[in-house]
């Protein structure tokens, strides 16, 4: 088949998921290496979103793919009962890199079902129901995920997909919902507030009904918000205090994306319960996990765990897993990370210089968002929350057509590439974006 032919079925047959199925607008891609992939007509375009936030460690590498095939001839599939040596070997790698007090690991297909487990680890540990998750955030598209989402793609399914699930703020400076736009706030305030907040709704929904907090360490597809000093060390102390279980999700956010192996380690926080997923394998396999503390772990000693796929911890997936772990080990992918997202930081602050219509960059590590705006003194977004903007979306098309894949939300432009990427490559991505930055410009005075 040819390009066309290619696409033209995709179009007829494939249903597309976050899409209607008329404005799909897929990419042909046939090969993919480094921090590029290639479409069938052999365009090439750098990889700004590692694919779908996932290919952390780049595309086609071949200590990853060997892994894999030399599991696939030894012992291509066991069932999620049976002990394996990649299930040994995994759970001994996780626990060289999670923070400290994890030590149990249950395996998922991905990220969204590694949240729902959460939840379901966390009411049979607790006794309690109720699920506190933030506004702006992504936990995934399955029923019981896409209702602990908080952003207004839920609300499509909404009433009750899951019951018990209680939303609220997280802190977003930028666009603070407890304070006046514009105002000056120190991160001191921010936390004080934003905790309070929380506390609020913990004392009115009724600590004794709470068996879990779920969060993202850094808030991914809704805009990298990264939470000042202090936040989420006081939200560990609201949970101890109310006996509350802490779940973190690092699906996004975890495997070197910050410049930590895992986002809460920035801020030496421990939840009781983590999730997992997508740079877990570099995306060369499917798999999530979610970590948990021993006593999570002990609640289901004597009583069994509802729960398991048929393809929990498929053997592949976890080889892919093994190697990906060990690959950024051997290359200390964490501290390049950590390296090149100064330089990555520094493009940022001159793209905020020179172009009205950003409102803020943020980034921590190689995890970056620009806020695109029609107006930096009102902070007006260019596009509202669940409504597209024109100029966005051709904004997104002409880095397309330029060789730069890149995914937008809302008014956000997400910065999300390889670990792997090098300085010059980022600025080569950089150079592009301020390219048709200058066009929005434009179009907002
Ligand atoms: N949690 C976060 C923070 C995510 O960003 C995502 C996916 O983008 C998920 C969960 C869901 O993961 P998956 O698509 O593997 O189910």
């Amino acid at each position: 088949m040819d390009k066309d032919e290619v696409l033209a079925t995709c179009m007829k047959h494939n249903f597309w998921t976050w899409s209607a199925q008329n404005h799909a607008h897929p990419i042909a891609v046939e090969r993919a290496e480094g921090v590029y992939f290639w479409d069938m007509d052999g365009k090439r375009y750098l990889d700004f979103n590692s694919m779908v936030m996932c290919a952390n460690v780049g595309h086609g590498e071949p200590r990853i793919r060997q892994a894999m095939i030399e599991q696939i001839e030894t012992l291509t599939f066991a069932g999620p009962h049976m002990a394996t040596l990649p299930r040994a070997r995994i759970c001994q790698k996780l626990l060289e890199i999670v923070p400290a007090g994890l030590e149990k690991f249950l395996f998922t297909l991905g990220g969204a079902d590694a949240n729902e487990n959460a939840v379901k680890l966390a009411r049979g540990y607790t006794g309690k129901f109720k699920i506190l998750s933030q506004y702006r955030s992504y936990h995934g598209a399955t029923f019981g995920a896409l209702a602990l989402t908080g952003d207004p793609r839920r609300t499509s399914w909404e009433p009750g997909v899951m019951p018990g699930v209680v939303h609220f703020s997280g802190p977003y400076r930028y666009r603070s919902a407890l304070h006046a736009s514009g105002e000056v706030i120190s991160d001191e305030q921010l936390c004080r507030d934003y905790l309070h907040h929380l506390e609020n709704i913990i004392r009115f929904e009724g600590p004794e009904t709470i068996a879990g907090i779920l969060m993202e360490s850094v808030t991914g597809t809704n805009g990298v918000l990264i939470p000042p000093d202090g936040y989420l060390a006081g939200v560990r102390a609201l949970c101890d205090r109310y006996h509350i279980c802490l779940i973190l999700d690092e699906v996004m956010a975890g495997f070197g994306r910050t410049g930590k192996w895992f986002a809460c380690q920035h801020w030496g926080v421990t939840p009781d319960i983590m999730t997992m997923a997508k740079g877990l394998t570099g995306a060369y396999a499917p798999l999530g996990a979610v970590a948990m503390k021993a006593e999570v772990a002990a609640a289901y000693n004597e009583k069994v765990y509802q729960g398991g796929l048929t393809f929990n911890g498929h053997p592949v997936s976890l080889a892919a897993a093994i190697a990906t772990i060990q690959m950024m080990q051997d290359d200390h992918i964490v501290d390049r990370a950590a390296q090149t997202g100064q330089v990555f930081a520094q493009e940022l602050k001159q793209l905020m210089e020179k172009h009205p219509c950003i409102g803020e960059a943020r980034s921590i590590g190689l995890f970056g968002a620009i806020e695109l705006v029609k107006n930096r003194s009102s902070r007006e977004p260019l596009a509202d929350y669940n409504a597209s903007s024109p100029t966005i979306k051709t904004l997104v098309n002409d880095l397309e057509s330029a060789g730069l894949y890149i995914h937008a939300h809302w008014n956000v432009l997400l910065l999300i590439p390889p670990l792997i990427i090098r300085p010059e490559e980022l600025r080569e991505g950089f150079a592009l974006i301020d390219k048709a930055l200058t066009k929005v410009d434009h179009e907002i005075v």
